[in-house]
């Protein structure tokens, strides 16, 4: 139907990107990337009179999405060639045809595509030898400054690598090992990092990327000195673990990448951490615990580290301030160690103990409110959690004694 329409209307159609690379491997992708010649906000505006749906245009970027009625989504770009006024910067665009467009793409697997114009519907566009790059398993870049002009690139490449098995190329693997020896990493916003490191982790095989993005010392490009890369991954790896467990007990755990960001920044300096964690734009609840959690995780765990006996309680009061999601952090950062067990005996059984003499109680027992009540209740927590009172009755009867 966009074939047919586009002819009728006179502009070229084509279906592009991770749509076609995904139809010749056989995979599903329903995410429609239709590249038009020569105005895609033009052809859209009469396609959605068309088809139905809601239409949002975007002009500043020559692009438009139109969700159609049962929700699925096609977007519509300009065929464009870009021009990076200097490196790392954001694109400036120019109307072009499709073979510029396709060139200024990441690799060359992804410059596959169908033209929709009726009568040739289905022609395929292969001007890069894309297919037999797909048919190979290799990313390879279009140009030697491909990861110089967008170092995101380099964690797209990581990121196609261990979805779907390929290899990075060797000339490429060249150049993008130049790129970051030229600290190009360093030059993209926190925020766009941080996008790209999202798109990593939701990926099944997220933390294969994560563990060659630290072998080819990606990581160290964004994030400056990391102090035990083994240990890192070692963490990334807990960490999912950890995430996994919670979800199995149905515990909700939100924002899984926000505790990955958390435990590789654990392993950051100082100014690191500020940096990103401006990146992140947390809301204010986050933020605290964001700040909570790394003023206070080295010397918990330091404390924690002691051979001494922790009744319970001690180590509810070390653990108390930590909200769940940082709570896997600290499990993923102590795996294996007295540290470690100390927590888990936190998060599986003091964390969930809780006092059932309430204020009212204390009222019938004659006691005045006031500071002496959360007195009375913190000890009797306590108490409760050293000394297993099993009931409501038990309670009472301390606070008598
Ligand atoms: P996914 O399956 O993860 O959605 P995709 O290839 O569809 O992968 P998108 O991020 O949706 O990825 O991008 C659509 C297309 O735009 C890609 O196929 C690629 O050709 C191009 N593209 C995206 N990001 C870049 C980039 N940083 N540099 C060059 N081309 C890019």
């Amino acid at each position: 139907l966009i074939g047919q329409k586009a002819e009728k209307e006179g502009y070229k159609a084509y279906a592009i990107g991770g749509f076609a690379r995904d139809l010749i491997l056989g995979l599903q992708n329903f995410d429609i990337d239709i590249v038009v010649e020569n105005n895609a906000i033009e052809f859209a505006e009469k396609l959605v009179k068309y088809l139905g749906g809601k239409l949002k245009t975007f002009p500043q970027f020559g692009t438009a999405t139109l969700t159609l009625k049962d929700g699925n989504k096609i977007d519509f770009a300009t065929a464009r060639m870009e021009f990076y006024p200097f490196p790392a910067a954001m694109p400036e665009v120019e109307e072009t045809t499709i073979k510029h467009d396709l060139y200024r793409r990441d690799f060359t697997i992804n410059t596959l595509g169908f033209k929709l114009n009726s009568p040739v519907f289905g022609d395929f566009l292969d001007f890069f030898n894309g297919k037999v790059d797909l048919e190979k398993g290799i990313i390879r870049v279009l140009y030697n400054l491909s990861f110089v002009e967008d170092p995101t690139r380099i964690l797209r490449a990581i990121r196609f690598e261990s979805r779907y098995g390929f290899t990075i190329e060797e000339q490429t693997l060249g150049f993008l090992t130049n790129a970051l020896e030229n600290n190009m990493l360093a030059q993209v916003k926190p925020k766009r990092i941080l996008e790209e490191l999202k798109l990593i982790l939701s990926e099944k095989n997220g933390l294969l990327s994560m563990n060659r993005s630290i072998e080819l010392g990606i990581l160290e490009g964004i994030f400056g000195e990391i102090s035990n890369k083994k240990l890192l991954i070692r963490a990334l790896e807990e960490t999912k673990v950890h995430i996994n467990l919670y979800k199995k007990k149905e515990i909700k755990v939100d924002n899984e990448f926000l505790i990955y960001v958390q435990v590789i920044l654990s392993f950051c300096n100082e100014a690191k951490q500020k940096e990103f964690l401006t990146g992140l734009q947390l809301d204010k609840s986050q933020l605290e615990d964001f700040d909570f959690f790394f003023n206070n995780y080295q010397e918990t765990l330091q404390s924690l580290k002691n051979p001494r006996y922790f009744s319970a309680s001690e180590i509810v009061e070390t653990l108390q301030g930590y909200k769940k999601e940082s709570m896997i952090v600290l499990l993923a950062l102590s795996f294996n160690s007295t540290v470690h067990k100390r927590i888990l005996l936190y998060v599986k059984e003091f964390s969930n103990i809780d006092i059932e003499v309430t204020g009212e109680d204390l009222k019938k027992m004659g006691l005045q409110p006031g500071p002496v009540f959360s007195d009375i209740i913190k000890k009797l927590r306590k108490e409760k959690i050293d000394n297993n009172l099993s009931s409501k009755e038990e309670e009472l009867l301390w606070v008598r004694s």
